[in-house]
Order: C-alpha cells, then structure tokens, then sequence
C-alpha cells in the first residue's frame, strides 16, 4: 500500500475485529527486567514464582498465653484443675533453651516458637497464673494438641506456586513475596511509548488558544491512558505537518527506544496527512481506513516489529482509536490483558441508539436511574462529550442501533 491516496480517500476499510486480530497475532509481551519488591506493586510477573521456604519455617503460637502439652490437659475441669510449672517465657524470634518436661508450662507471646516439647497454647484469658515460687498455671478445660499453634508451611509450603505469570502485582502479593523472601521481581518491562503530535495549527499543551491556533489535547490525553495501562509515555513531541519532520520524529523514537508509538493527527487522506506514507516508506502499513465511527481515518503498521498507530487528531477520534486498538497494544507489550480496561455493565436503553450496519459505532452515554442514554451531540471534535458521558456502548457492525428497552453493554469511563 504504498501509492498516495491523499485526497482521494478511502477505497475501503478495515473491520475492527480484523485490526483486533492483527494486533493479537503481532504484539507480544516484552522481555522481563527484574525490579526491587518495593517497586514492583501493578507491575505485571513474567515469571511464576515458588517458594524456596516454609512460611512460617517453624510451629509458633497464634496467641499470647502458656505452651504445654496438650495431651496432658485431658481430663482437666474446673473441678479438676491441672497445675503446670511455669519454666520460663519465649517472644517473637526469642526461642526457648531446652526442652518442656511433663508437669511444665512456658509463658509465650503471639508469633514466638513453640519450646521442644510443647504442642498447643493455652489463651492467657483461659489461664490462672498461681504466683510462685515456682509459679504455676492452673489449666481448667483440655487443650488438644494444635490449639492456637501456627504450623510450619501454613501460610506457604517449600516448593508451591505462590504468584503466577501474568498476575499484576497487588500491594499484599509484595507481602507474599518478601515473606518468602524475595528481594527483587521479574516483571515484563513497560513499554516506551512515543507521542507525536502533528498538526501546524495546534500550540502546546500548557499555552492558551490564541487566534486560529488550537491548544493540543491529544498529548495529554495519550500520556495519561499510557501511563493507565502500565506502559511509559517516555517520549513525546509536536511535530510540523511535513513529511520529512514526520518522518525523522518516528524514526527518532524508535531509535531512541519506543516500543511503541502513537501519531496524532494527520492519518487520513487530505493534503496534509503525511503519516500514513510515512509508515509506509519506513515499514508497513498495515491497515489505514477502518470501519468505524468515529476514528475511521485511523492506522497501524509496524516498523521493525514495533506497532505504529495512526491517531485521528480529532480528540474523540484519538481517544476512540486509542481505547480500541493503541489500548490493547501498550497492555499486550506490558504483559496485561488486552481487553478493554473498563468496568462495564449490560442496561436498559432508555432513548434509542441508531447505527449504519457495516461499521462499529463508539456511542457516548449517559446512565440515569439505571437506564442509558446516548449523548445528541455525535461531533468526533467536541471532546466534552467524552467528559460529560459516563462511558460508551460499541454498536456492532451488522447492527442498526437498538431500541429503547435493548440490553447494552456500557463501558464506564471511571474506573
Ligand atoms: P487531523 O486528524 O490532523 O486532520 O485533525 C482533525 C481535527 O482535529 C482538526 O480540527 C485538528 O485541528 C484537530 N486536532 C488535531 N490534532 C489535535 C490535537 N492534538 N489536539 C486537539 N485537536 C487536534
Ligand atoms: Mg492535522
């Protein structure tokens, strides 16, 4: 696909299930790096971990109370108390020297060893200590063998499974982790991704719209669904409509590391949409033109393997063409799902949706007292539609729309 169809437009375009599909088959997860446990929280594992210790590595008590030997307390009652010497106390990470005979009783605290020859715990708040000397513990119910006594590999046995690959790493599995211990992670690398922005008109973010001039929206707006889906918006810059400028800013990024990269602006076929060509001359175009709406003149190719998205500059273009294709490409390369991040839930409609069959329709909406309601304005340039909506619905392609009462799937923009 390498003749010029500026001006001409598009011949025909992409099914999104197809660019979907091609996504899948050609973007996979990047190495792993090995990351300090501390900084390893939503990152993704790319290996499994197993336990080389027993956690706990030794039988403790689960309570502050008396270590003694169970079987000796059969046959205790309040009518039958059985006195046991108090031979000394045990703390966390103090063991106790020597071993409990017959008769003998150890004071000892939550999370301390059991002393040698004790095998249960009788609760302080069950217990009567009988000052001394010696001091006794007056025992007045059985404490079977095992009585709030934490078993050694209760939390974790040697040798099992405790993450998985894959798994994105929650705050509690860092606890996990460091109790087995730990130290640092394999974790796939985050993506690198490069944000071009192309567009004369536009100023950048941070001025304020001055004349015929525009503020950029897009470079924000990208970094941040990046940064949401565990990849980097590590390189980012505005870029004159012309084609050399194009050209050395995407070859720019990919030599100086981007996995990935998102072009804003210029991916259709009028004058001054030079991205498509590009990424044609340094790779492939693999897709320019999809059915969908809005973000139809939208792209993808790949230049030494690396996928290049072709972002309408439209903002609600852009987020569209992010959400359902540049998305699941920064998560794949991240070792995440690609699906579709958002939570999401089937309602009732509550005004009709109408589509064209033969595309896939990104509708804006609103959820009132239950039941959905698409957002009037269809305008792929008013981004505060996307703001005032609560999420969207994705009509499919052979549909016509739905009726008001039709179950919708709503994918909600907060997460
Ligand atoms: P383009 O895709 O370059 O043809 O741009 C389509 C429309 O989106 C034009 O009205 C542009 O001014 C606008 N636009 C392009 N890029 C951006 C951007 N980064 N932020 C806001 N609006 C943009
Ligand atoms: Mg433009």
């Amino acid at each position: 696909m390498r003749h010029d169809i500026r001006m001409r437009g598009f011949r025909e375009r992409t099914e999104v299930d197809d660019v979907v599909r091609l996504l899948e088959e050609r973007v996979r997860p990047l190495a792993e790096e090995a990351v300090a446990l501390v900084e390893a929280a939503a990152r993704v594992l790319a290996r499994d971990i197993v336990s080389d210790v027993d956690v706990p590595g030794f039988d403790r008590a689960a309570m502050d109370g008396y270590a003694l030997r169970g079987s000796e307390t059969f046959g205790a009652g309040p009518y039958n108390p059985l006195e046991l010497v108090v031979v000394g106390e045990v703390f966390p990470g103090r063991p106790f020297a020597g071993i409990v005979r017959p008769g003998q009783a150890v004071r000892i605290m939550t999370g301390a060893p059991l002393p040698e020859g004790t095998d249960a715990v009788l609760q302080a708040e069950a217990a009567e200590e009988v000052p001394g000397p010696p001091p006794l513990v007056r025992v007045t119910d059985a404490v079977p063998p095992g009585r709030h006594v934490g078993r050694i590999g209760e939390d974790v046995r040697a040798g099992t499974i405790v993450l998985r690959a894959g798994r994105r790493l929650r705050p509690q599995d860092l606890g996990v982790l460091s109790s087995v211990g730990v130290a640092s992670v394999p974790v796939v690398r985050q993506p690198c991704v490069g944000i071009l922005i192309t567009g004369n008109e536009l100023l950048p973010a941070g001025s304020r719209p001055e004349g015929y001039r525009i503020v950029d929206s897009n470079s924000v707006m990208l970094a941040a669904l990046v940064r949401r889906d565990g990849g980097n918006p590590c390189l980012s810059a505005l870029v004159p409509d012309v084609y050399e400028d194009i050209r050395s800013a995407l070859r720019g990024a990919l030599e100086n590391g981007a996995n990935a990269v998102l072009i804003s602006g210029g991916s259709s076929v009028g004058q001054e949409d030079h991205a498509p060509r590009v990424l044609a001359e340094l790779g492939e175009l693999s897709v320019h033109g999809i059915a969908l709406r809005p973000a139809s003149p939208a792209g993808v190719g790949f230049v030494e393997g690396r996928p290049v998205f072709l972002m309408p500059g439209n903002p609600v273009s852009c987020l569209c063409a992010y959400d359902l294709f540049a998305g699941r490409a920064v998560r794949r390369l991240g070792g995440r799902s690609s699906d579709l991040p958002y939570r999401s839930a089937v309602l009732p409609l509550g005004r009709k949706i109408t589509s064209a069959v033969g595309r896939v329709d990104y509708v804006r909406v609103v959820v009132q007292d239950g039941k959905v309601e698409p957002l009037a304005t269809s305008g792929a340039s008013v981004l505060t539609s996307t703001t005032r909506a609560d999420g969207f619905v994705l009509v499919p392609r052979d549909s016509e729309g739905h009726p008001p009462g039709d179950s919708v799937r709503v994918y909600f923009y907060d997460l």
